[in-house]
C-alpha cells in the first residue's frame, strides 16, 4: 500500500469514486437469505448497479430473472442482468430481454458465456442463435436503450489466441453498443493497467471497469483462477500460506490484500470497482469503507 493511499484513506480524501458489486443467483432457500442478507448490508454505499449472473450454459435463467425482478421490487439499486448466448436461440434471448425492459430493467451484462459442457469446451451456437457476443449487443441494442456492459480479459481470455485477437473481440462489441466493460479478475495490478494501454491504443474509449475478487478462500480462488486464465502470484500464495485452518486470519489477510489491491489502483487513477462479491457481504463492505464509502444515512447526517 503506498504511502499516498494509507494518508487518502486516513484523511477521506478519496476522489469520488463508483462502486459495483456481481452476485449470483441463489439455489436454495439458505443461500436465497445469505444473498439477500448480502444485498441489504451493501445496499446503504449507493453502488452505482448490481449484476446478477447468468449460470453457465444458461441454467439459471428462471433464477436469475427472478433475483433481478426483486432487486427492481424490493431495493433502491439498479441492477443489472447478465445474459449469455449459450443454448437459446435468438428469439428466446429477445423475449428475454422485452421481459427484463418491461420489468424495469435498463442494464444488461452481455456475453457469450461457456459452453454447456463447461470450461474448455468448444463454443459452437446453438442453431438459431448467436454466432458471438457482438451480435447478442447488437440484438440487446436494437430492442431497448440499455445500458451494456460486456467482459474484458487483462490476461487474454484462454480461448484467445493472442491478445490483439481479445482486444479485436472486443472492439466489435463496443461497435455493436457495448458502454462499460467489466474485466476478468486479476491480482497484479500491472496486467491490467498495460492492458487499458492496449485498449486505448485501439481507439477502445468505453470504462474498462477492474473485476475485483476479494480472497474468500484462497484454494478456490486459485483454482478458479486456473480455469479462467488469471495468474496467480507466488506472493498472493504466500500471504495466505499456513491459514487453512484459520479462517479469522484469514478474512483479515483478505481484506488487507485487496485494500492493498484497490488503492493501489486509485492512486494510478482507477474510479470504478466492480466487487466479485460471492454472495458475502463483510470482506466487500470493510474494502469499500477503506475506499471512503459510507452509508447513505451516514453521508447525508454528515
Ligand atoms: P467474448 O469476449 O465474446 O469472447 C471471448 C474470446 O472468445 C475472445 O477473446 C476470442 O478469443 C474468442 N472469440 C469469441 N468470438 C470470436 C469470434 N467471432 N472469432 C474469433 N474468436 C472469438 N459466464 C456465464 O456463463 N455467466 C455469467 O453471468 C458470466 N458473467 C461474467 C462476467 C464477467 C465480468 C466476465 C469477465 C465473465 C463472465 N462470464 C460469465 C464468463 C464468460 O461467459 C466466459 O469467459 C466465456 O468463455 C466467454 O464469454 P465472453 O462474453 O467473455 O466472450
Amino acid at each position: 500500500m503506498s504511502v499516498a493511499s494509507l494518508r487518502r484513506s486516513r484523511t477521506g480524501e478519496t476522489p469520488a469514486l463508483r462502486v459495483s458489486f456481481e452476485f449470483f443467483p441463489p439455489k436454495s432457500d439458505e443461500m436465497e437469505e445469505a444473498l439477500w442478507g448480502s444485498i441489504k448490508r451493501l445496499e446503504p454505499l449507493s453502488p452505482d448497479f448490481v449484476s446478477v449472473t447468468y449460470g453457465a450454459g444458461g441454467s439459471t435463467r428462471e433464477r436469475t430473472h427472478a433475483t433481478v425482478a426483486r432487486i427492481v421490487n424490493e431495493t433502491t439499486l439498479k441492477p443489472a442482468a447478465h445474459l449469455t448466448c449459450v443454448s437459446a436461440t435468438r428469439d428466446e434471448v429477445r423475449e428475454v430481454v422485452r421481459d427484463y425492459w418491461a420489468a424495469g430493467v435498463r442494464h444488461i451484462v452481455a456475453l457469450r458465456g461457456d459452453p454447456a459442457g463447461g470450461l474448455g469446451a468448444a463454443y459452437a451456437p446453438t442453431p438459431g442463435g448467436y454466432g458471438d457476443t457482438a451480435e447478442l449487443v447488437a440484438d440487446i441494442r436494437a430492442i431497448g436503450d440499455f445500458e451494456i456492459s460486456v467482459s474484458a480479459y487483462p490476461e487474454r481470455h484462454p480461448e484467445s489466441p493472442s491478445l490483439a485477437a481479445d482486444i479485436d473481440t472486443l472492439k466489435r462489441k463496443v461497435e455493436a453498443g457495448a458502454t462499460r466493460a467489466i474485466t476478468q479478475f486479476f491480482f497484479d495490478n500491472e496486467h491490467y493497467l498495460r492492458y487499458l494501454d492496449h485498449v486505448r491504443a485501439a481507439g477502445i474509449d468505453i470504462p474498462i471497469v477492474p473485476g475485483i475478487v476479494p480472497v474468500q478462500n484462497f484454494r478456490q480462488t486459485a483454482g478458479f483462477a486456473k480455469r479462467t486464465g488469471a495468474s496467480v502470484p507466488a506472493w498472493l500464495a504466500g500471504r495466505f500460506d499456513g491459514l487453512d485452518d484459520d479462517p479469522a486470519t484469514r478474512k483479515l489477510v483478505a481484506a488487507a490484500v485487496a485494500a492493498e489491491q484497490v488503492l493501489d489502483l486509485v492512486d494510478r487513477g482507477v474510479v470504478d470497482f466492480h466487487f466479485y462479491t460471492m454472495n458475502k457481504a463483510d470482506l466487500v463492505y470493510a474494502i469499500c469503507h477503506l475506499l471512503g464509502l459510507r452509508p447513505a444515512m451516514q453521508q447525508a447526517a454528515a
